[in-house]
């Protein structure tokens, strides 16, 4: 007999990066702001200090006491990533049983149930109100009680509606689902108030993810945060790869979270903050029959309905804006002034 992949990953196919010339994108939530002149030559100085014949620190020991600074935060309780994505995928995979139930939300980040399905767990999916997209706590929390929910992961802002639940309605589930990890993906919550972040390490069920792909504009170098506590956080050190975030990402994540450069991220998030209400109000204000429904947004992306989504976004891409489809939903990225202007004249034009 010859070698045949396992079931589970025979209808897989690969991440399939955007095609074509798309100058404007505004499909993956990253940052619009690419790092100035000076920051790119502290960088620079940093990335030429590394020693390259040298395995990185597996703790990411001077990186984390950073992010803590940065954050206010006990260094104990901060795990560094590849990305958070990483720390997802680890979390799901080793904090789980094949069988066991997790749970998500919908709609909701799509890659919770991808790790969730490769490790042979359950996910079962709490819809979120399809006029309102809010999210229901006292009835996700029921929803996980009656399925024995061992994983339940949400973020918060929500990617990718957009809606926030309150740092208190967070920590309702935490308290309420004593017996079931709960992880906060809090990807967003720069552009947002509502952080449980500083409440981690006092619930031995919670985990809260952060990244430095959105509002630190630092999506290129990998760089997520696991903040738990102290149990959680051991065991998350424990089972992930020693050298998992290189040495370049933690000296460039060095560079970033320094005192000195705090003032620059704080403006990164406040320029953000007002490109997303300027695209909200601008989206809004296009009064077009073939716009449905615009959410109002926590995050740095504007998520709405639309009566054709998927000609739109064609439509869209032959003039080299990206954003992204979701039928019946899209979801588009605030970018520069340029770009946002650029992507509202040409829903002008193409939708009634
Ligand atoms: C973008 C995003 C991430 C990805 O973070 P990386 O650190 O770039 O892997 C995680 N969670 C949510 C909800 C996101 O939207």
């Amino acid at each position: 007999m010859s070698y045949e992949l396992p079931k589970k990953l025979r209808e897989l196919t690969p991440y399939e990066p955007l095609t074509g010339a798309c100058p404007i994108r505004l499909d993956a939530n990253e940052s619009f702001l690419s790092p100035p002149e000076d920051l790119r030559r502290q960088i620079a100085r940093a990335v030429a200090q590394v020693d390259f014949n040298r395995y990185p620190d597996p703790c990411c020991s001077r990186l984390c006491g950073l992010f803590a600074d940065f954050f206010g935060l006990d260094p104990q309780r901060v795990v560094a990533g590849n990305g958070s994505d990483e720390l997802i995928g680890l979390i799901v995979s080793s904090f789980t049983q094949p069988g066991e139930a997790m749970v998500v939300t919908s709609p909701e980040f799509s890659m919770y149930a991808f790790y969730a399905q490769m490790c042979g767990v359950e996910v079962h999916s709490f819809g979120k109100d399809p006029q309102t997209l809010d999210l229901d706590v006292p009835g996700l929390i029921a929803f996980a009680k009656a399925r024995r929910a061992k994983l339940l992961i949400l973020s918060n802002p929500c990617n990718p509606t957009s809606r926030l639940i309150s740092g208190e309605e967070a920590l309702d589930v935490v308290r309420a689902l004593e017996d079931c990890l709960v992880v906060v993906d809090e990807a967003y919550m720069d552009f947002a108030d509502g952080s449980v972040l500083s409440a981690a390490h006092r619930f031995p069920n919670l985990i809260v993810l952060k990244t430095c792909s959105k509002a630190f504009g630092m999506a290129a170098i990998r760089l997520g945060f696991a903040v738990a506590g102290e149990t959680l956080a051991r065991a998350l050190r424990a089972v992930k790869s020693p050298y998992n975030v290189n040495a370049m990402t933690q000296a460039v994540g060095c560079v970033l979270l320094a005192p000195e450069n705090r003032g620059y991220l704080l403006g990164c998030i406040e320029e953000i903050k007002a490109s997303r209400e300027a695209l909200y109000q601008g989206i809004r204000g296009l009064d077009k029959k073939e716009i449905l429904q615009v959410a109002n947004t926590r995050a740095n992306f504007v998520f709405l309905k639309a009566s054709h989504p998927e000609k739109t976004y064609e439509a869209l891409k032959e003039r080299g804006i990206a954003i992204r489809c979701m039928p019946p939903y899209l979801r588009v990225t605030a970018g520069s002034r340029a770009e946002n202007a650029a992507l509202l004249t040409a829903l002008n034009e193409l939708l009634t």
